[in-house]
């Protein structure tokens, strides 16, 4: 049994929480560490928390008991953070965090802090659910552990096509099948479905998209005035960036959302050339090398510029200009 294993085996009371704005890869690894601690441990309290969940996510089992509420006050023994780079991100549930007895750190962002007690960081892993298949005992999974890590799987690695998929991946993922995982369903249902309001979005951002940087960099920004013209919040966003990321002749894709009067949420995308974690850590964020992000408040002119001047940097250096 490893050290994580060994921790929860000997705590009674457990708070697993993920980043703010869960996308499939922490609701997967924050339900698969849930759905595998309550089928194989008896552990007097076990409470998951994240922000909210999508609906499309509620074929994971038990994802009705996630708390979103953060009111109450609890000290935990072990606290298990997955899929979060450090301590801001866990948002609300950082109180649990700063209380709890014990932490442990899963993850795979190559700026993670490592800011628990147990840290355990694999940066060269697709997602966090790959990560967590490699620390729990393949024995003692089910198929409730299988759906939520193919859903983590399956979203961080845009259905195994991003350059994080390795024969691990893959391997992994065929595994999970074994246990009945419905991937076809997950597929098409959590990740390519949109709602008509996600579609109209989509397509606003690609008519009002500009190509820059000689056409190396594509950057669309989505106003507060946008949002609230459609009624829509920023979880409506998802997957636009991926469509930017795939003109052909960009090398990096910009989406630049206003979430308040000037808190612009910045996502990026790279192809090839530009390491994007870098450009995010330098404002605060973090991510990975091909897709990352962070919060920067100003003008959205301001923020394009500032952003833009590093991509420019990074595309001049590989040109050796
Ligand atoms: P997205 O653009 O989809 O929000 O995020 C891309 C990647 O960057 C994800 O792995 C996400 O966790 C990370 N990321 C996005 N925004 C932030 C941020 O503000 N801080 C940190 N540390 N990571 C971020
Ligand atoms: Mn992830």
């Amino acid at each position: 049994m490893n050290d994580i294993l060994k921790k929860i085996s000997g705590a009674k009371r457990i708070a697993i929480a993920g980043h703010v704005r869960p996308d499939g890869d922490c609701i997967g690894s924050c339900m698969a560490m849930y759905n595998y601690i309550l089928n194989n441990y008896h552990i007097g309290i076990v409470n998951v928390f994240l922000e909210f969940v999508p609906e499309k996510f509620s074929y994971i089992d038990h994802v009705e008991d996630v708390i979103t509420d953060y009111s109450c006050e609890a000290d935990y023994d072990l606290f298990i953070s997955l899929d979060c780079g450090d301590t801001e991100r866990l948002g609300q549930a950082y109180k649990y965090f700063e209380a709890a007895k014990d932490t442990i750190n899963i993850d795979h962002h190559i700026s993670n802090t490592k800011f628990a007690a147990i840290n355990h960081v694999e940066p060269e892993s697709s997602s966090t659910c790959e990560t967590l298949y490699g620390l729990l005992d393949e024995k003692k999974l089910d198929l409730s552990v299988a759906t939520a890590l193919y859903t983590g799987i399956v979203h961080d690695t845009g259905v195994f096509k991003h350059s994080n998929t390795g024969k691990r991946t893959m391997e992994i993922a065929g595994s999970l099948l074994e246990y009945g995982v419905n991937n076809s369903a997950i597929i098409d249902e959590s990740f390519y479905q949109k709602t008509y309001l996600q579609n109209q979005l989509l397509g606003r951002c690609l008519i009002e998209s500009m190509l820059v940087l000689d056409g190396k960099c594509i950057v669309s920004v989505i106003r507060k005035e946008m949002l609230d013209f459609y009624g829509a919040t920023s979880k409506d966003t998802d997957g636009i960036i991926d469509q930017l990321r795939v003109t052909s002749g960009v090398e990096v894709a910009m989406l630049v959302i206003e979430n308040d009067y000037q808190v612009y949420k910045v996502s990026m995308r790279s192809n090839d050339l530009v390491d994007v974690s870098k450009i995010a850590v330098y404002f605060g964020g973090g991510g990975h090398i091909k897709a990352a992000g962070c919060t920067i408040c100003g003008t959205a002119h301001d923020v394009m510029n500032n952003i833009l001047k590093l991509v420019d940097a990074q595309l001049r250096e590989h040109h050796g200009c």
